[in-house]
């Protein structure tokens, strides 16, 4: 069945042409008389051309010797015999097979043109498909599985990527096929690899080891390789056309310039992580080492006068020396508190030792422990008429609210207002403590809550970006929140919301039976 349609595939034309001649000849023959020779031979013409634009050349010059035969048998006396007895008529077919052969060479080259240029335009839109469809990838693993799917549509065949690696190694990087073995062998990475080193494509076709079974075609931007795609024609026996060849060069092309798309984006990636550690290591370097050494200056500066001048010093000159000295230690001891704060929170091993804390407790110890640094702040307390008990760790609870209020201290002018206010809504205890200092933009009010995070504007004042760090970790491990905000009409309100029925998350240590 098949051969039959493949046979009549092959003969249409000749069958067609052969059909439309006999047809012309029996319809013109009974009107011969009335037509010209000239004009018959001119009619003869017509499925010359039918049969070039239909078929292109072979059937056209066919139909120009038929119609040839059947004007000179059917019409040209003596009839019915292929002799001629006026020698002018064979100028007559001279230039009939002339006319007949060049319309035929010129109609097929139309044709072959038009399909050409039909073709171009449909390989044209499958290019720019495929570069839509790879603008929009930024996975190098799912652009060459795109690539390497287009590239078997293209050719039929098995395909392999090799792309280069950090130290511009070829590396087999994807192939479309998991039966095949296509572009594991020694060979074939041998290949690649000369494809890869010349920039130029190898194999099949080319000319260099033109004997090979397959074909490799550099993946090249203008700058750079960065990898080959291998074709395996092992297979094949049916060599690719140059269309073929240009739609794949077209496509490397395509594949190359996304893949440097996709690098460099990552390369971007990378150059702004490790800019961003780099940043990390400085700021916990820089601020760290401030947070020690300026206290510890300040502590041998005083111990030094107090050692070396002792007889020259009142006792009040004494007592403001030695409160320097407790106030440096205090500051380094808040620091080393701070830093193993942080690294139990990251590393998971702060437990929590809960019991039935009362709220106005917690802040009177908070309020006590800053005191010292207070100076002139006016702090105020609001409380409501009963203040609920809430299920906490209270030496981490007090470390979040001393480390909030001395926030609120050291970022807020001397003489202003700092009001400490509590409140229940919703099952939440809500703790807010807002004060009229600098404030801060409203993007920084999430980031203040980062490691190391200090806002540009409290620059001048001391501190490591530790302090709001380790009161988030605190606050989640009790299952609640921390937010800040601006304060209306300026300064901050940092609320610490805490559950009444806590489902704590963390690993809980719960001594309240002991
Ligand atoms: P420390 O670790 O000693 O507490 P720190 O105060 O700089 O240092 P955090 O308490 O984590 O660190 O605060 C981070 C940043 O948030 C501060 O550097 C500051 O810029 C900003 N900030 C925090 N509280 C306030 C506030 N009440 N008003 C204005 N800015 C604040
Ligand atoms: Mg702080």
């Amino acid at each position: 069945m098949l051969h039959l349609k493949s046979l009549w595939t092959t003969w249409k034309p000749y069958i067609v042409t052969a059909l439309l001649v006999i047809g012309m000849t029996a319809a013109m023959h009974p009107i011969r008389l009335a037509l010209d020779v000239v004009n018959i031979a001119l009619l003869f013409l017509f499925p010359v051309l039918l049969s070039a634009v239909s078929w292109g050349l072979r059937p056209a010059l066919y139909a120009a010797t038929l119609g040839a035969l059947a004007f000179d048998f059917f019409f040209v006396s003596p009839l019915l015999s292929f002799t001629v007895a006026d020698l002018r008529y064979l100028i007559s077919f001279g230039v009939y097979l002339a006319v007949a052969a060049l319309t035929a060479s010129l109609a097929a080259k139309l044709k072959r043109q038009l399909l050409y240029s039909r073709q171009r335009e449909a390989h044209s839109a499958a290019l720019y498909e495929i570069s839509r469809q790879m603008s929009d990838m930024t996975d190098i693993h799912s652009l060459l599985a795109n690539v390497s799917a287009q590239a078997s549509r293209i050719i039929g065949t098995d395909i392999a990527i090799y792309l280069s690696d950090h130290r511009n190694r070829l590396v087999l990087t994807h192939r479309s096929s998991v039966q095949s073995d296509w572009g594991q062998g020694e060979t074939e990475k041998a290949t690649a690899k000369l494809a890869f080193d010349h920039g130029e494509a190898v194999g099949y076709g080319t000319s260099a080891l033109r004997d090979s079974p397959g074909y490799y075609h550099p993946l090249r931007t203008e700058d750079r390789v960065h990898g080959v795609l291998a074709l395996n024609l092992k297979e094949r026996k049916r060599e690719f056309t140059a269309e073929q060849q240009r739609m794949l060069e077209a496509l490397c092309d395509l594949a190359a310039s996304a893949i440097d798309r996709v690098r460099l984006a990552e390369e971007a990636k990378i150059a702004h992580l490790t800019a961003e550690s780099e940043r990390l290591r400085a700021a916990i370097l820089d601020s760290v080492s401030h947070e020690l050494r300026t206290p510890l200056a300040a502590i041998i500066g005083s111990a030094t006068s107090l050692i070396d001048g002792d007889h020259l010093f009142t006792s009040e000159d004494r007592m403001v020396l030695l409160t320097t000295i407790r106030d440096g230690a205090l500051r380094m001891n808040r620091l080393v508190v701070n830093l193993l704060s942080m690294v139990q929170l990251e590393s998971g091993m702060l437990r929590l030792r809960k019991h039935w804390c009362d709220v106005e407790d917690l802040i009177g110890v908070a309020i006590a422990q800053v005191k010292d640094f207070r100076q002139y702040r006016k702090l105020s307390v609001q409380l409501p008429e009963n203040v609920p008990m809430v299920l906490g760790d209270e030496v981490l609870l007090e470390q979040v609210l001393v480390n909030v209020i001395s926030n609120a201290i050291k970022y807020s002018p001397d003489g202003s207002d700092i009001c400490i206010a509590v409140s229940d809504k919703e099952n939440n205890l809500i703790i807010e403590v807002a004060d009229q200092g600098v404030g801060l933009e409203h993007d920084e009010y999430t980031r203040i809550f980062e490691k190391f995070y200090r806002a540009q504007t409290t620059r001048q004042v001391t501190g490591t970006g530790l302090g709001l760090a380790i009161c988030k970790g605190i606050v989640e491990l009790h299952s609640g929140q921390i937010t800040g905000k601006r304060n209306d009409p300026r300064g901050t309100v940092i609320s610490i919301t805490l559950p009444l029925n806590p489902q704590t998350k963390a690993n809980v240590e719960d001594d309240e039976d002991e």
